[in-house]
């Protein structure tokens, strides 16, 4: 470790653990586009032809579960999008799927915020997503539950309801690339790191949210997870 840094080291977001009182330290976001079917046809695009295709949150837009998350100003159009999240346990650089499930720290649910009207901007002028995607508030997340109290991300299902109403609801085995895929795919252009998190990717049901909305999520497994956060 150098101690000799010429400012002060930023600590990382921190990230809470299901029934555990140390944290998780949080690093690079990666997320996948169009991970399930249903989700890739409500967005005009045909699923079975695709590659997938990553894009990149940072750590410092993180808000953690029970926040409120300010209505952006630059925005008409502001969505959710709830997704699994795998987090990373140990440096992974081109490695196979089977050796990913070895670099899994545990899994979370996450809300992926989008600005959608500025994403549709961007991806019409073949711009990147950056505007629609990464802004403070655009990462929601629960508490990680640690692999060793987890079940196979093929038998868990996610949910997410607005003002009590379910708009998304979907297993976790339909994704197109699963989890251990997508940890092979990502590794092997980039060094994946202790910390880092992947969004899988959402299911169809996206849509937009308003001022004054109650947004709260379900990982549903034996050791189930939750999140809320309010729209102010
Ligand atoms: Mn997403």
């Amino acid at each position: 470790m150098n101690n000799n840094w010429i400012i002060k080291n930023s600590p990382p977001v921190v990230c809470g653990i299901l029934g555990e009182s140390l944290k998780f330290p949080s690093r690079n976001i990666y997320c996948v586009g169009r991970n399930y079917r249903d989700h890739a046809k409500e967005m005009g695009s045909d699923p079975d032809r695709e590659q997938p295709f990553f894009f990149q949150k940072t750590s410092d837009v993180l808000v953690n579960d029970g926040s409120e998350i300010e209505y952006p100003k630059d925005t008409s159009n502001f969505q959710y999008e709830v997704e699994l999240v795998v987090a990373i346990s140990e440096d992974a650089f081109q490695i196979n799927d089977a050796e990913a499930k070895n670099k899994v720290f545990g899994y979370a649910l996450g809300v992926d915020i989008t600005k959608r009207d500025l994403q549709k901007k961007s991806k019409d002028s073949g711009k990147p997503w950056f505007s629609g995607k990464v802004f403070y508030g655009s990462a929601v997340l629960s508490d990680i539950v640690p692999l060793k109290k987890s079940i196979d991300p093929d038998k868990m299902r996610i949910s997410l309801s607005v003002n009590g109403q379910q708009k998304q609801n979907s297993g976790c085995n339909k994704m197109i690339w699963n989890v251990f895929e997508l940890i092979s795919i990502l590794s092997q252009t980039i060094p994946l790191k202790a910390g880092d998190l992947i969004f899988t990717g959402t299911p169809a049901g996206v849509g937009q949210l308003q001022k004054g909305d109650l947004v709260s999520a379900d990982l549903d497994q034996p050791n189930a997870i939750s999140l809320s956060f309010s729209v102010i």
